[in-house]
């Protein structure tokens, strides 16, 4: 008999893989141009040519031992040195390979942090509507998850309830911007009033809040939005980060944390960190890819395919009467449903070979979640469909 909380697991799945799974389903009895399935984050942008390069560049130059072997659990020193110096680069920080843990992606990297800083019951609280894996994350170590009700209007955290809901046994807060699933970039003044009111809470409790940033869209933004740097405006902020978005590698499980020197306790969470990444299994991160992200840290991804698509669905959906705010990061589109239930409407969506995700998984009833990074012409053809659905909807009425 496996354990109950598998059992939960298995029962609950990710609706988002069961999406996926259900679209290849689909796809081999209509055909696959005949499926529209915006269920899941995989980027089909190709991967910039120059990771193939690097791939074939360092198996064919390097020693082996040097591209296949085991080495420190927090990753390569020379690598992890080349990134910290790649985001002073960018953000005028001051970060050294001290700073820098390797993980196995964004996820690995979250668990890492979890393991590293939660004891059990401890609050870890995050923003409505979320990426639903964090409840997996946090409860993995006992902790507690603390959700913070939707702010529908502009969908910025709503920091009223967030400071009503942090107490003595807050221990963390994750975000994530760009944010999935609604796309929103949270502004500078939301991450400025954040931190003040986490300085202000750790005063009154006489604790540690670590601020989470969840950051595999980092890049993806458009228009040149700004996405601020947390630990600019908040001492006690841990970076998760990943190539898995930005360099379309999710396959192959790569990213970093950045726990800066100003981090409460950085000598423990540091050394915990590296420990944490041994003892869940990871041991350390995918040892070639550590090589290839050091050298293609840098390179700038063509966000123009993602910006086409994002264009064509949001004026699109606008035109038929869908709500939705317009994103302005990663690829994902948070479409109010024309019926108070969402699961019924991705039901719904379903029969005509649409899948989108229902906001419920997201803490957000109400709503669906589009992931439109895919082809062009496959939003092209979904999109009588969508104008289909909300005619049909709307005769209901
Ligand atoms: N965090 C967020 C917000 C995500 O959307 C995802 C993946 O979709 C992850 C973390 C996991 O990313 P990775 O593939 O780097 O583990």
């Amino acid at each position: 008999m496996i354990a109950r909380d598998m059992q939960n697991s298995i029962k609950n799945g990710s609706i988002i893989r069961a999406m996926f799974e259900e679209g290849k389903k689909r796809a081999k009895i209509y055909g696959a141009e005949n499926v529209f399935d915006f269920s899941l984050g995989n980027p089909n942008v190709e991967p910039p040519e120059e990771i193939k390069q690097a791939i074939i560049d360092i198996v064919s130059s390097e020693k082996p031992m040097n591209v296949h072997g085991y080495m420190m659990n927090s990753g390569y020193e020379d690598v992890r040195e080349d990134i910290a110096k790649s985001i002073n680069r960018k953000f005028g920080t001051d970060f050294s390979s001290r700073n820098i843990i390797m993980t196995v992606g964004a996820g690995g990297g979250a668990n890492v942090v979890f393991k590293t800083l939660l004891n059990p019951d401890d609050e870890v609280i995050t923003f409505a509507p979320f990426f639903g894996e964090y409840r997996g994350y946090v409860a993995n170590f006992g902790g507690k998850l603390v959700v913070v009700s939707p702010n529908t209007v502009d969908f910025q955290p709503n920091l009223v309830e967030f400071r009503e809901k942090i107490t003595a046994r807050t221990k963390a807060v994750i975000i994530n911007s760009p944010n999935n699933p609604t796309g929103v970039v949270y502004s500078e003044k939301t991450i400025m009033e954040l931190s003040e009111i986490l300085r202000e809470k750790q005063k009154e409790f006489g604790t540690d809040i670590y601020l989470v940033s969840d950051e595999p869209y980092r890049e993806l933004a458009y228009e040149d939005v700004e996405v601020p740097y947390p630990t600019r405006y908040f001492e006690n902020t841990i970076i998760v980060y990943s190539f898995s978005k930005s360099l379309s590698l999710p396959g192959e499980r790569i990213g970093y944390l950045v726990i800066p020197n100003e981090v409460a306790d950085y000598e423990d969470v540091f050394a915990g960190a590296g420990i944490a990444t041994r003892i869940l299994g990871f041991v350390n991160a995918p040892s070639l890819f550590q090589r290839v992200a050091a050298r293609c840290v840098d390179l700038e991804v063509d966000v123009e395919v993602y910006n086409r698509n994002r264009e064509l669905f949001y004026n699109s959906l606008k035109s038929y009467g869908y709500e939705c705010i317009k994103p302005e990061g990663a690829f994902y589109m948070f479409v109010k449903s024309p019926i108070a239930d969402d699961s019924r409407f991705c039901e719904m969506a379903k029969e005509k070979n649409i899948l989108v995700v229902p906001g419920s998984y997201f803490s957000c009833p109400g709503y669906f979640r589009i992931a439109y990074c895919v082809a062009y012409d496959t939003i092209k053809n979904a999109l009588p469909g969508f104008k289909a659905l909300i005619d049909e909807l709307g005769n209901q009425k």
